[in-house]
């Protein structure tokens, strides 16, 4: 019996069966112990599951699928650009051949980020981006006759992606460090950034990475930072204040300063990119989950033009790196239309909107039973519960009030669509906190 034969349950079915047996998902056994939820469609903020959970088949989705679709799904715009660049070519090699998509790309990259940040590597995922970013401050310092500046400091808390430079400087203890003892490069690390949006920077605090930066100059090549907003390594918000700190810092001492804004940029944090908060400039900047608004997988390394023409001295005076997929046209078109299209509205309103929102219809939390922490910065909310979260309890409970969620650790969170309407919004919030109480 073929799959066509059978009646749409026994297919979902058979296809989840599938799925455990052979499909691996993001930090999963093998077989899975749990089922994920089969998606037939989706549209705006709205995901279609081939079979119900907690009664709806249709779920709104608080996630953006991982900071990611910031104009939802099946946008007609996007469709068309991708569309209209399918019909011209879905790809071409980037070695020796360039084209439209991506020139527009990284012209419009080097106009929108901080001004010193002049020349864009694109790659194919967040992780490649970060891997791109250390290998350019590295080779920045081999370049120069420095070779010895070669590890990273960051602080406690970050995440930078799963392949092995960026797990290096992701939090030792959330990126699991123990497992890969003697394989990770050893890097430096300082606590985690005091908490706090608006709370000033704290003395102590800043004179620890004062003296961690000073005492280790000789031998780093580069801090790396989310700014503002630690993403999967917390949900933790920080003053804006402390990357001013940093970038004095790293000048005073000969060090370059990477900002990972794979989750924060375009507009998540509340401004474009986190680091026009406190108005300061990187080195290095990395872009990538909402870079394509969603639709195709690309990322973005902007470098300094000191930095560029740095490693162009080199001995070996080229950035040795070169994905298959360099500059894919489909993603680039798809990026240049979502960038036009977040740039062409009001979005500074719209974040402020569901802020708002999320404010409102989480403050009923703050102090409810099992919740440590209520905080909401920009488009994202966050519930810190004070032990672990029941996954499938957490997402179930969101589901049953029509909500898609993926919590982790003691974290019930949501960074919704900035398309979201604010009925929507109002039952996102219901949502998290219906799975803020079930987990
Ligand atoms: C998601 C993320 C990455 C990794 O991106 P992938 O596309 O998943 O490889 C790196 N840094 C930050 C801050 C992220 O949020």
């Amino acid at each position: 019996m073929g799959v066509s034969d059978l009646t749409t349950t026994q297919q979902t079915q058979q296809l989840l069966a599938l799925d455990r047996a052979h499909v691996w998902h993001p930090y999963g056994p093998m077989p899975s112990t749990i089922s994920s939820q089969l998606v037939e469609s989706a549209a705006g903020v709205r995901l279609r599951l081939a079979e119900p959970l907690g009664g709806n088949r249709e779920l709104i989705d608080g996630m953006s699928s991982w900071w990611a679709a910031l104009h939802g799904y099946n946008h007609p715009v996007l469709n068309a650009a991708v569309r209209e660049q399918l019909d011209r070519m879905s790809h071409v090699m980037f070695g020796g051949l360039t084209h439209e998509p991506a020139i527009r790309l990284a012209a419009r990259l080097v106009e929108i980020t901080p001004e010193p940040l002049q020349h864009v590597f694109l790659a194919d995922s967040g992780s490649v981006a970060v891997e791109v970013a250390i290998k350019m401050c590295l080779q920045y310092w081999q370049s120069v006759g420095r070779p010895a500046k070669r590890r990273m400091l960051t602080w406690r808390g970050g995440y930078h992606g799963d392949t092995f430079h960026p797990m290096s400087v992701c939090d030792p203890v959330g990126g699991m460090h123990q497992l890969w003892t003697g394989v990770l490069p050893d890097q430096l690390f300082v606590p985690e950034p005091p908490a706090g949006f608006d709370a000033e920077v704290d003395p102590a605090y800043a004179a620890e990475l004062a003296t961690a930066i000073e005492r280790h100059a000789d031998e780093l090549a580069a801090v790396i930072v989310e700014p503002v907003v630690q993403g999967a390594g917390g949900m933790r918000f920080h003053s804006p204040g402390y990357l001013t700190l940093l970038r004095e810092l790293c000048d005073q001492h000969g060090v370059l300063l990477v900002f990972d804004e794979i989750a924060t940029g375009f507009g998540r944090s509340g401004a474009l990119f986190a680091a026009d908060h406190a108005g300061v400039s990187p080195d290095v900047m990395c872009l990538g989950k909402a870079l394509t608004g969603g639709y195709l997988t690309m990322s973005a390394t902007l470098c300094t033009g000191e930095l560029a023409h740095g490693i162009s001295r080199g001995t070996v005076p080229v950035l040795a790196h070169g994905p298959t997929f360099m500059g894919n046209p489909l993603a680039a078109a798809v990026a240049n239309a979502s960038i036009e299209l977040l740039l062409d509205q009001d979005w500074q309103t719209e974040v402020k909107r569901i802020e708002h929102g999320l404010r409102t219809g989480l403050a009923d939390l703050a102090g409810a039973p099992g919740v440590r922490d209520v905080r909401v910065q920009g488009a994202i909310g966050v519930v810190q519960l004070d032990h672990p979260v029941d996954m499938a309890a957490a997402t179930e409970a969101a589901a049953r009030e029509g909500v898609w969620l993926r919590p982790f650790r003691d974290l019930v969170y949501t960074m919704p669509p900035y398309v979201t309407d604010d009925e929507d919004l109002a039952r996102i919030a219901a949502g998290v906190g219906a799975a803020a109480v079930a987990g």
